[in-house]
């Protein structure tokens, strides 16, 4: 047995973090045993274990996804916690020791400091460091510096940059709360120069829609205790104060939007005073954000030189963060660096950054160093590099990928290279747009943490990686600006003197994005920190919705709604056409819902009552007012019918025609989406999960304009913002608002997860302890494979379709339970087939994935224990327990593209042999008339067209024909 993936408040070792919640996560995996039998949780204050502080005892009901840690950790300690796991097979294993240090203070300021803030005494504008000269004279035991410098800082003892982080403190709403940092740095004896280097940042640098807005500060700020133990017992604190000094930074300009100027012949040894700064200490609170660090490095694949004679770096990939490069110029020598996302007839293009200039400048001293960036980041592709002696060479530069860190989870395999590229290309947008915040995009000038774009994304972004301690931090500053609005949630947080809020599917991102953190990763925590939020939100529709007579509806309000969908009135326009009201009443409705499942799982009854009551009263409001007694939806476009399916507000009687409303609104768009923010994410999924299973590949695997592969074809490395923001020739659609790094539409990539792969986590099992597995193939794909590494351990998804046979292959992980649903299967065969598989799975130990699959054709391999097999209309569901399951079998409804009545007739001109029948079977039948529009039609619809006569014998007989073509 072995145990893993061990976290305490999700983060690995964590040091300097808010502990007022605290709770410890961890995943076995190897076990002789299927399930935990009992495990015990240790926590002391030596790596040794002798000063034991908790000891829970051997406990049978310790969750891995989540277990508080129930004692009050006390300031600046650090903790040795450990788990011991017993599995029902008697194995049993000791993890390995991991660590949590607590802060200055466990949440807040803590008592009080001894340093103050100061800020140097320099103009406002002047770049510059805080510094203070010290001498250690005896042997030092410990140190720990506890610190934040503002707009952003690093920390450096004589020189050196301490730690690994860049663009500390993050960005968070400061006027709320400011986050501090804790360092371990190293000090020994002889003289040293603690500095913190500060720039302007998201603080006091030029960031924000609005020109001309006031700064979160005006001034740069500093304030550090570090806290020095000594060898013989004796402790010394050193604040910052009005003892310290400041210079000049060799960063001499920066700033999010306009990049960096860096002087490296600067002399800075002047040395300058300090001011003392009154920001107070209230605000001040232990860190919660994931460190943002350095994860990768892309060396240029090409240097262009354009037609107009620029030298220009193609990094091969859309990437977000700095620049890195070996600089041997002389002394003097300006290098200057712009970026950009793609070129434009072959030469550099940066106009959709629209005023973010994005630029770096390093002015040489003549030393040889690898030079980078400091207080700033970029979102590109290109970079134009002007200054340089020569060509450059694809060595001396390097693009460093910075985002928040989180572990990677989860990946998907098909065998279309362009579906898997689209699985990378949202991979990287996420890594783009995660860096401290979720950003929609990370390089015009705007950068900022939409809620709306975050709430698209966040379940997709949860299958690819580890995302609890992200989305905790930003719920902190979620509710902290919702406190500032009386509830309502603003457009963007932090704010950042961008106006607006209670937006419909925006502000919802108070409720669903806690919703799903706590569905893939099953930690309630989440749900605890951010209750009052997502309570705070759905009372403030209510308060709405009471205002405007208690309709039970939210027919009020301003609204981005279906967001650049493409079926609104103006060509290229931003508004789609669905009815915002509409849209705001199913999210009231959505969001109250999960206000009532979480006051639920709190244990807070009358909470859960209240919401509950008021869900299904919202539920009736929007049947009346949106479904005709018959059953049709009055909103009629394509994410009209999305969002009624994929919230359940479809009532029963109504379903088959919502349905049928949604494959008619796609067929008159030629099968192509026109689905904004709102739809768009759901779209998939509805289709899938709602037996239109086929509709959701096509559009999948749509090459065309609008669709995911178009921009695939055109290149992209991530996502873009609009479906054509680069048309067919190559040009950037526009400028005005126009990013080729926003993940929203990423978002299909759930679906790749939860449908495709039918990888879904369960209410009733969060984090993964107990779901669902229901992949839904297509002929369209040959095979696909998720692999998660879920909260609950390995989780594996993976099929295949060889001839006119099915396979399967599945993980489900130790400690957990698994509703495996089969598509198209038959239960009687499928309990004969798992009857005569090879019980012990002895012949599979050690083996992994297709060649398993392929070695057992035509039977099925079962690890793990079947305690449920049934038939469920034309599935198969089994319930099955930790193990290993492959089946292979022909399923009863063809795997392979099939013709019938239904199919277009398009399609049918497009196939030879379809093609054949057409025209010896009905052509002349309809006397060569083809009906107007036809293109759009079935060949169904054609056989009732105008002045055609066919009668329900030829009709069934073109049925038959059509079927047997393979
Ligand atoms: C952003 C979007 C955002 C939208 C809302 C845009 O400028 O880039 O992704 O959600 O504004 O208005």
């Amino acid at each position: 047995m072995k145990i893993k993936q061990l976290k305490t408040n999700h983060l690995i070792n964590p040091v300097g973090y808010d502990f007022s919640r605290l709770s410890v996560s961890y995943v076995v995996s190897e076990a002789k045993g299927k399930y935990q039998k009992e495990a015990r949780v240790i926590a002391a204050l030596d790596e040794a274990f002798t000063r034991i502080i908790y000891d829970s005892g051997v406990r049978t009901d310790i969750a891995g996804t989540g277990f508080s840690l129930p004692f009050d950790p006390e300031p600046m300690t650090r903790y040795y916690w450990k788990v011991i796991v017993t599995d029902d097979a008697g194995d049993t294993c000791e993890s390995p020791v991991q660590f949590f240090e607590t802060a200055r203070s466990i949440t807040g300021s803590g008592k009080a400091w001894k340093a103050k803030w100061i800020t140097p005494a320099l103009e406002k504008e002047v770049q510059a460091a805080v510094y203070c000269d010290i001498e250690i004279v005896k042997p030092v035991e410990k140190v720990r510096a506890y610190m934040v410098g503002l707009g952003v800082y690093e920390f450096c003892i004589d020189g050196e940059k301490q730690g690994e982080e860049c663009l500390l403190p993050g960005f968070c709403d400061y006027d709320s709360w400011i986050p501090y940092q804790t360092f371990c740095p190293v000090l020994t004896e002889g003289k040293h120069r603690l500095e913190i280097v500060l720039g302007d940042g998201w603080y006091k640098g030029w960031y924000g829609l609005r020109q001309n807005y006031e700064n979160y500060g005006d001034r740069l700020a500093a304030l550090a205790e570090i806290h020095i133990w000594y060898s013989d017992g004796s402790e010394e604190v050193i604040g910052t104060d009005e003892s310290w000094h400041s210079r000049r930074s060799r960063v001499v300009y920066s700033g999010i939007y306009p990049g960096e100027v860096y002087d490296a012949s600067l002399d800075t040894s002047e040395s300058f005073g300090v001011e003392e700064l009154d920001l107070g200490y209230d605000r001040l609170n232990p860190r919660l954000n994931p460190p943002i660090l350095i994860h990768e490095r892309l060396r240029p694949v090409e240097v262009i030189i354009s037609s107009k004679g620029e030298t220009i770096l193609d990094m091969g990939q859309n990437m977000v963060g700095w620049i890195s490069f070996r600089c041997k110029a002389p002394a003097g020598t300006k290098i200057f660096l712009q970026t950009g996302e793609i070129l434009q007839d072959g030469c550099f293009y940066n106009e959709n950054l629209r005023t973010a200039k994005s630029e770096f400048t390093y002015i040489s001293d003549g030393q040889e160093r690898w030079v980078r960036q400091h207080f700033t980041f970029y979102g590109f592709r290109f970079v134009k590099v002007e200054g340089w002696d020569g060509i450059p060479a694809p060595e001396d530069f390097e693009g460093l990928v910075i985002h928040s860190d989180m572990e990677e989870l989860g990946d998907i395999e098909t065998s279309d290279p362009l579906v898997n590229q689209l699985v990378k290309n949202t991979r990287w947008g996420m890594k783009g747009n995660f860096l401290d915040v979720p950003t929609d995009c990370p390089q015009r000038d705007e950068r900022y943490g939409w809620t709306g774009d975050a709430q698209i994304f966040s379940g997709t972004a949860s299958f690819l990686m580890d995302t609890d301690a992200f989305y905790t931090k930003y719920g902190k500053d979620l509710f902290a600006e919702q406190k500032k609005l009386n509830g309502s949630v603003p457009d963007v947080v932090p704010v950042a003197h961008c106006p607006g809020d209670a937006s419909t599917a925006w502000a919802d991102a108070a409720t669903i994005i806690p919703w799903n953190v706590y569905l893939h990763f099953g930690d309630k925590d989440i749900l605890r920190r951010q209750y009052d939020s997502m309570k705070g939100w759905v009372d403030y529709m209510y308060r709405e919705d009471e205002k405007d007579g208690g309709k039970r509806l939210w027919l009020t309000g301003t609204h981005y709604a279906d967001w650049l969908a493409l079926d609104g009135n103006v060509k290229g326009g931003v508004y789609g056409a669905t009815d915002p009201n509409y849209i705001a009443s199913a999210y009231y409705f959505y969001s109250t819902r999960i206000v009532a499942k979480t006051a639920a799982i709190l244990g807070k009854e009358e909470d859960a009552s209240f919401y509950g009551r008021l869900t299904d009263e919202i539920r009736s409001a929007f049947e009346k007012e949106y479904f005709t007694p018959a059953g049709n939806l009055c909103v009629d476009t394509m994410t009209g019918y999305v969002v009624a399916l994929f919230m359940d507000l479809a009532p029963d009687y109504a379903r088959d025609r919502v349905r049928k409303g949604l494959l008619r609104k796609l067929k008159k768009n030629g099968y192509h989406l026109n689905t904004g923010f709102v739809g768009t994410p759901y779209l998939c999924r509805a289709l899938s999960e709602n037996g239109m299973n086929e509709y959701a590949y096509d559009l999948l695997l749509e090459k065309g304009f609008p669709g995911w592969l178009y921009e695939v074809l055109m290149g992209a490395t991530t996502i873009w913002e609009r479906w054509n923001s680069v048309l067919p020739d190559g040009k950037i659609s526009g400028t005005e608002m126009n990013s080729l790094n926003h993940y929203s539409y990423g978002s299909i990539v759930e679906w790749m997860f939860r449908d495709m792969c039918g990888i879904n986590p369960l209410e009733d099992g969060a984090g993964f302890r107990h779901f669902r597995l229901s992949p839904a193939p297509s002929y369209q794909i040959r095979h696909a494979k998720a692999v998660l590494r879920s909260a609950s351990g390995r989780i594996e998804s993976a099929w295949k379709i060889e001839g006119k046979k099915l396979s399967f292959r599945f993980e489900v992980p130790f400690n957990t339970t698994a509703e495996i649903v089969l598509p198209d299967a038959d239960a009687g065969k499928l309990d004969a087939l798992i009857r005569a598989a090879d019980p012990a799975g002895k012949s599979m130990e050690g083996t992994r994935g297709q060649k398993e699959m392929e070695e057992n054709r035509g039977a099925a391999v079962v690890t793990g224990e079947i305690s449920g097999l049934r038939q469920e209309g034309s599935s198969v569901v089994l319930t099955a327990g930790p193990g290993v399951y492959a089946f292979t079998y022909e399923p009863t409804v063809p795997c392979r593209k099939t013709y019938s009545l239904d199919s277009s007739w398009e399609e049918l001109k497009a196939n030879p042999k379809t093609l054949e029948i057409l025209e010896k079977e009905y052509y002349p039948l309809i006397g060569n008339h083809i009906p107007f529009e036809s293109e759009l039609y079935t060949l169904e619809e054609m056989t009732w067209g105008p002045f055609t006569c066919i009668s329900q014998e030829q009709r069934e007989r073109l049925d038959v024909l059509l079927r047997q073509v393979e």
